[in-house]
């Protein structure tokens, strides 16, 4: 009762409405105060009172990981002793299902008193599908489709979070939610806005990774990509960035593909060819867009592999740590390098080319600085984003390599949306 009053007290000072006597003297009698969902389209409140008020307004936000506090205040007319609103998701896009929306109404008498209902929640559940979950600590995996998937891939995500801490030393801090779809369709009908190549979205400020695996694929493209998408989301928490800090795509992105575990074959066929023939990209021109043609994304993809994984072994996990988090204080690429390794992008270039037997490259005298500011990065760290990730075999089939890598374009969706690059293999094709 205590803790009700302090909340109530709080409640009306965030409200600006002073909990003066007469304020406390008006309290209407609520006969019905709910939320329904229909996921994804729109969550319907409804508000049933015995007497009058003058006004209703309903506060509402969905909970998530943000840098600013920004929820709903929408004026409703009262029908009689009703008000009801629906917030149509349709409009900004939405969030993933498990995530929780909280709610509270403030009334207003005729004599100007004012009352505001505890806040109430309702989860947003993706009800077209009989999810079954696994759990182990910090990770909630749910999927419906292949007895084995949801162990499978559990696994995946559990080994996945050890090797981030033993070989980086950073760890999960809240919660990860997996939904996994039984297709990319599936997947792509719980959100609305995204680009039908999609196989994946991984929603950070929610903490909730929504992959399309068909039992077929989950084995390889599944487990490869639960360790791919969960590393984006641990080392974004960790580098969470409320001033604009980036990280360059090479270190996210070689992150990533050091978290999917051994490299691969083409990995490190790309790696010894890259050597062989000279073929690296300079290190600076990776710190934003990765290139489009699959050869050369498997080849961005592989360099900023083995450049993480040069980092990490000549200077340790600390020092990557500390460069995450100086990125996240919103340091420039140059100058965080410079900072916790003592040389900048073209420098760190050069000691990899040396410590891996590349034939070193001819930096220009005097390179135009590029600070983060200037380069086109895929998505601000700490910002709020959702990246989606390519299905396994939606694209056009690939050729006959080794591998097959897709860049998936750069652009902004609703609801903070953000295409991303990411690394895809060949597979067979599914449904
Ligand atoms: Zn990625």
């Amino acid at each position: 009762m205590k803790q009700f009053a302090v909340y109530l007290f709080l409640c009306l000072l965030f409200f600006g409405v002073r909990p003066d006597v007469q304020a406390q003297s008006f309290t209407p009698a609520i006969i019905h105060n709910e939320a329904a969902v229909q996921f994804p389209d729109q969550v319907t409140f409804q508000l049933e009172l015995d007497g009058e008020v003058a006004d209703a307004v309903l506060t509402y936000d969905v909970v998530q990981v943000s840098c600013l506090e920004a929820d709903s205040q929408v004026p409703v007319e009262i029908d009689g002793n009703q008000a009801e609103w629906t917030w149509v998701m349709s409009r900004s896009g939405n969030p993933p299902p498990g995530a929780v929306v909280w709610w509270a109404w403030t009334l207003t008498d005729a004599a100007g008193n004012t009352f505001t209902t505890p806040r109430q929640t309702i989860t947003l559940t993706d009800d077209r599908f009989e999810w079954r979950t696994v759990t182990a600590e910090n990770i909630r995996l749910n999927w419906y489709r292949g007895d084995e998937v949801g162990p499978l891939l559990l696994d995946a995500a559990v080994a996945g979070l050890h090797q981030l801490q033993d070989e980086m030393g950073i760890q999960l801090q809240t919660e990860v939610q997996f939904y996994i779809y039984g297709s990319s369709q599936d997947m792509r009908d719980a959100v609305l806005y995204i680009q039908d190549w999609a196989g994946g979205v991984a929603f950070s400020e929610y903490n909730t990774i929504l992959m399309g695996v068909p039992p077929n694929i989950a084995a390889d493209w599944g487990r490869t990509t639960v360790r791919h998408e969960l590393a984006h989301l641990v080392i974004g928490q960790f580098g969470r960035s409320c001033v604009g800090g980036h990280r360059p795509t090479w270190l996210n992105e070689g992150l990533a593909v050091y978290a999917e575990g051994e490299p691969d074959s083409g990995t490190l066929a790309d790696i010894e060819n890259g050597i062989r023939s000279n073929q690296f990209e300079p290190l600076r021109s990776l710190n934003g867009a990765f290139p489009a043609h699959d050869a050369a994304a498997s080849m961005a993809y592989s360099q900023s592999y083995s450049v993480v994984d040069f980092m990490l072994s000549a200077y340790g996990q600390e020092k990557m740590q500390d460069l995450i988090l100086t990125l996240a204080d919103g340091q420039g690429y140059d100058e965080a390098l410079e900072q916790v390794y003592g040389m900048n992008v073209d420098g760190l270039e050069t000691a990899w080319r040396s410590a891996i037997g590349a034939p070193p490259r001819q930096i220009p005298p005097a390179p135009t600085p590029l600070s983060a500011a200037s380069v086109p990065t895929a998505v601000p760290i700490g910002a709020p984003v959702s990246v989606p990730t390519p299905p396994a075999a939606a694209a056009p089939p690939p050729e006959t390599k080794s591998k097959s890598i897709s860049i998936c374009g750069m652009g902004l969706m609703p609801l903070l949306l953000v295409t991303f690059v990411f690394k895809r293999r060949r597979y067979p094709t599914y449904d």
